[in-house]
């Protein structure tokens, strides 16, 4: 635990999964928040964050959770992020900071919007760091080391409510940056939204192999295969959620991944060896900037390292 001055008194997190349990390790580790309170539907989830010992306090009932919070933040799936925030809504502190960590923005934005009390700021957020694991259990306090969040505050916001998110953001080790919700559904349909679907289907496409070549798919997935079922294994509700709330972006960033598809098949049956090796130069420099940028290591761990 950190003697720095925490940025919060008491932040409540709503959904103790990934995402929620390493906030909640991070705020104490680093000292983001006197006090922290999870709110969860699952009793299991609830025994586990006791047992675990990572909150002050652990609760099924908004009252108590909420009471003195002056940063609440919603950690649940996108698709039940309205239903919670209605459900939370009358037991929000006015001066208090609603926020969410959910992986579209426009879509949470429409849904919790309406019930968000005057008085009480809301600023989506989205933490750019995960790992493909669910639940208490697979939290850590490092997760959002170096890692980016990006907050879409409303143009009414408060300054100084930015700010604190800011600093509490910052104060557990990410890198904060500020942009417009439907902005950030576009940027991260290309850089996660997408590679996740390809992801999927390519697993989908060996699953639907013949019995011996799935065999051997397996055994000899030391290649590419065995990184794409690591993504492929992430979360299924989060990711029904995104795909279903981040429709009109991913659409659009689909129909230009087909047609560059096409463009490499045609390519690729016209023996154009220059035009494929052009692209894979350009491709290469686009993963050296991702490593300058301190994004990932130059490691070959094969997808088997974390975040
Ligand atoms: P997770 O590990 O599955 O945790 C979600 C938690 O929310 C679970 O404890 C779940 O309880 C609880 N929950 C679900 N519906 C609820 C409801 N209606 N009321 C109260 N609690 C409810 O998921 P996660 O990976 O932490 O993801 C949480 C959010 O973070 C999502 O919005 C996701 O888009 C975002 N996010 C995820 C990642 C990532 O890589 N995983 C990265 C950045 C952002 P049950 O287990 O009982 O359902």
């Amino acid at each position: 635990m950190s003697d720095a001055t925490p940025i919060v008194n008491r932040v409540a997190l709503i959904g103790l999964g990934l995402i929620g349990s390493s906030i909640a390790r991070a705020a104490r580790e680093f000292g983001a928040a006197r006090e922290i309170a999870a709110l969860d539907a699952s009793t299991e989830v609830l025994a586990r964050v006791r047992d675990l010992g990572i909150a002050d306090e652990a609760s099924g009932d908004p009252a108590a959770a909420l009471k003195g919070a002056d940063l609440v933040i919603l950690c649940v799936p996108v698709g039940a992020c309205g239903a919670v925030a209605q459900q939370i809504a009358p037991f929000l502190e006015p001066g208090a900071i609603l926020s969410d960590v959910g992986s579209v923005k426009a879509a949470v934005v429409a849904q919790v919007s309406p019930f968000v009390p005057a008085g009480v700021s809301f600023i989506p957020a989205h933490p750019l760091a995960g790992t493909e694991f669910s639940g208490p259990d697979a939290g850590f306090a490092t997760l959002f080391q170096n890692r980016w969040c990006i907050l879409t505050p409303p143009e009414t916001a408060p300054a100084e409510a930015v700010a604190r998110l800011t600093a509490f953001w910052t104060r557990i080790g990410a890198r904060v940056e500020t942009m417009t919700p439907q902005h950030h559904d576009l940027v991260l349909a290309v850089t996660s939204h997408l590679p996740h679907l390809i992801a999927y289907n390519i697993v989908r496409t060996a699953e639907d192999l013949g019995e011996d070549t799935r065999s051997e798919v397996i055994k000899f997935s030391a290649s590419g295969f065995r990184d794409f079922t690591r993504i492929a294994a992430s979360d299924p509700v989060m990711w029904r959620d995104i795909f279903l709330n981040n429709r009109e972006a991913v659409l659009e960033i689909l129909s230009r991944f087909n047609e560059d598809l096409a463009q490499l098949q045609r390519m690729i049956r016209r023996g154009d060896g220059d035009g494929l090796f052009d692209l894979f130069t350009r491709t290469r420099a686009i993963r050296r900037s991702i490593i300058e940028q301190g994004q990932d290591t130059a490691a070959p761990d094969f997808g088997r390292g974390r975040g």
